[in-house]
């Protein structure tokens, strides 16, 4: 493969699906090798050949990203078999829908405990390689929902705001090691996670309704994520971080 990424090695969470397997192919695509990690080792599997048939160079591993040494274990892997880590995606989310006053202590946590220490943890094991490189690059996908609140998912939405502010505490800090650290918080993209809350009828409106109030009039594609992720962790994109980069066909301004 030729690229910008030729030579730079990327973990991707969540990367069996939806957005975070679009990032992994593009990163691969791209020239990076690509470490596709997600709880659902098979599919993860699925990705990383389906890269390495393409002529891409991947690996994949099973991992909770909400356990630490889940996280260390496979980052040791990415050691061994492709060396320091300069690129991180963190994709892997969990969704949730529940009347606030419904919204249990456990499964308030559990959230947490995926979409925003998950984020947390993978930052954390990677940026001694990126600090040592003197060059890194993390984009972690939050979410619009985030800008325009949600009902019924107050415990995704307070995870996904924690990973924008998150994002821009780690930005100051990691900034003068090399290392920039921006978020893009997807709008209505069209993965499993969406058709899933579709088919339990989770838009107050349906997916006609949220098409039309969209400005670019159409769902967004997992690539359209894939594309901005790419240019966020390309050399010339070196001068943006601690940045909310919308992507989400003009629903947030
Ligand atoms: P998706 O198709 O469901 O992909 C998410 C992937 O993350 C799945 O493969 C899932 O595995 C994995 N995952 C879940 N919990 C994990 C854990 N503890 N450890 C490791 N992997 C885990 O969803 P998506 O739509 O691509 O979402 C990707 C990210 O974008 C998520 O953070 C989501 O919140 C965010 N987002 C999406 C949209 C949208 O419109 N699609 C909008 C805003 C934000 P399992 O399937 O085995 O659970």
């Amino acid at each position: 493969m030729a690229g910008t990424l030729v030579g730079r090695v990327a973990v991707v969470t969540g990367g069996a699906s939806g957005i975070g397997r679009a990032c992994a192919q593009r990163l691969a695509r791209d020239g990076a090798d690509v470490a596709v990690l997600d709880l659902d080792a098979d599919a993860a599997e699925g990705v990383a050949a389906e890269i390495v048939a393409e002529g891409g160079s991947a690996l994949a591993l099973g991992v909770d990203v909400a356990d630490r040494q889940s996280i260390d274990r496979a980052v040791k892997e990415v050691h061994e078999r492709f060396g320091p880590v300069a690129v991180l995606v963190n994709s892997a989310g969990k969704e949730g829908a529940k009347r606030f006053l419904d919204i249990t202590e456990e499964a308030w946590n559990n959230l947490l405990a995926v979409n925003l220490t998950g984020t947390f943890h993978c930052c954390q094991a990677v940026v001694p390689d990126m600090v040592e490189a003197g060059w890194g690059r993390i984009v972690n996908i939050s979410s619009s929902s985030a800008h325009s609140g949600q009902p019924f998912m107050t415990h995704y939405v307070a995870s996904k705001a924690g990973v924008i502010g998150f994002t821009k505490a780690l930005a100051l800090e990691l900034g003068p090691s090399g290392i920039t650290v921006n978020t893009i918080p997807p709008g209505f993209v069209d993965t499993p996670m969406l058709r899933r809350n579709e088919k339990l009828g989770r838009f107050v409106q349906s997916m006609d309704y949220h098409i039309a109030q969209t400005p670019v009039r159409r769902t967004g594609r997992p690539e359209d994520i894939a594309a901005a992720c790419a240019f966020l962790a390309s050399e010339e994109a070196g001068y943006i971080t601690g940045q909310v980069f919308g992507v989400n066909g003009g629903r947030n301004t």
